[in-house]
C-alpha cells in the first residue's frame, strides 16, 4: 500500500495541537498514533518552510529564502520523486505549493483545478485566499482521496495561520480554530486510515501572541508531528523532538521510494 496522507497545518503551534485537539490527543493516548515535537527551520515563514518539508533541505540550500521567491523548485522533493516513481500525487492547497511544483507564477484560472498526470502535483485543487475556509479545504482532500486514491496527498489548510495574525495566538479564535480541524480530521482519519493510508499532521511554523511568525522563538519554530499507520499501533507522546528536515525523507521512506542524496537527515521510524 504504502500511502501517505501529509496534513501540513500552516501556522499550528505545538502546544496548541496538543492542548486542543483531543481527537488527535485520543490517538495518542492510547497508543494508536506516536506525537513528536519538531523544531522548525529558519525563517519560521511559509514558501521557505513549504519547500524544507518537501526537499528535507534548510532554506538556504534550497534557495527559497523568503516568500517572495516566487518559482520552481530545483531541488529533489517528494512530488518529484513519487510522480517519477509511478506514483500518484495530489494536493489541495494554498496556491504557493501549486508554484513550487507545478507552474510559477501562479494562474488563478489555469491553475486552480488540475488533473493532469504530466505534471508534479497531478490533481491539484489550489487557492489563493488566506481565509479560505478550513472546511472546504478538508472537504477537496477528501474528495482528491476518494476519486484519484493519490499514493502521496498534501492537504494543507490556511486557518490557523490566517486566524493567528488576526487575532493573535493567544485568543479563543486560535484555539478553537484548533478545535476545528480535529474535529475535521476525527471525520476523516478513520475513512483514510480504512483506506491503508499513514497519516501524518504537523505544521510549516508556528506563530506568536503578537500573530507574527518569521522568528526564532519556540512559539514560532516548535509544531506537532502526529503520525497514524493502519492497522498498526503508536507509540503514543514519544517525548522525542526531531528535525524539520527529517520529515521529507519520512515521507518517501513510508511511501517505499529511494532517498536522495541532498535529503542528509535520517527519517523517523514511525512505528
Ligand atoms: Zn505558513
Amino acid at each position: 500500500m504504502n500511502k501517505v496522507i501529509l496534513v501540513l497545518s500552516d501556522a499550528l503551534r505545538y502546544d496548541t495541537a496538543v492542548n486542543q485537539m483531543g481527537y488527535l490527543g485520543h490517538l495518542v493516548e492510547t497508543n494508536q498514533a506516536s506525537l513528536y515535537k519538531v523544531t522548525g527551520e529558519l525563517p519560521s515563514m511559509s514558501r521557505p518552510m513549504y519547500e524544507t518539508v518537501h526537499t528535507g533541505l534548510p532554506s538556504s540550500a534550497h534557495g527559497i529564502t523568503s516568500n517572495y521567491v516566487v518559482r520552481l523548485s530545483n531541488q529533489p522533493n517528494i512530488f518529484q520523486i513519487a510522480r517519477q516513481a509511478g506514483k500518484v500525487t495530489a494536493a489541495a492547497a494554498y496556491n504557493w505549493f501549486s508554484e513550487l511544483y507545478n507552474r510559477a507564477p501562479y494562474d488563478r484560472v489555469e491553475d486552480r483545478e488540475v488533473d493532469d498526470p504530466a505534471l508534479t502535483i497531478q490533481h491539484g485543487r489550489f487557492y489563493s485566499e488566506d481565509d479560505f475556509p478550513d472546511v472546504e479545504l478538508f472537504a477537496a482532500a477528501a474528495m482528491l482521496v476518494r476519486r484519484f486514491s493519490p499514493d502521496y496527498l498534501l492537504v494543507h489548510p490556511m486557518g490557523m495561520d490566517y486566524v493567528g495574525e488576526k487575532f493573535s495566538s493567544d485568543s479563543p479564535q486560535y484555539r478553537k480554530q484548533a478545535i476545528l480541524q480535529d474535529i475535521l480530521l476525527a471525520n476523516l482519519v478513520p475513512e483514510w486510515l480504512g483506506r491503508g493510508y499513514t497519516i501524518l499532521v504537523t505544521g510549516d511554523h508556528g506563530i506568536d501572541a503578537d500573530g507574527a511568525h518569521g522568528g526564532t522563538t519556540p512559539e514560532v519554530r516548535e509544531v506537532p508531528l502526529f503520525a497514524v499507520k493502519p492497522g498498526r499501533p503508536g507509540e503514543g507522546d514519544t517525548g522525542e523532538t526531531i528535525s524539520m528536515l527529517q520529515i521529507a525523507p519520512t515521507v518517501l521512506h513510508l511511501l517505499g521510494l529511494p532517498i536522495p542524496g541532498t535529503m542528509k537527515q535520517p527519517w523517523v521510524t514511525v512505528s
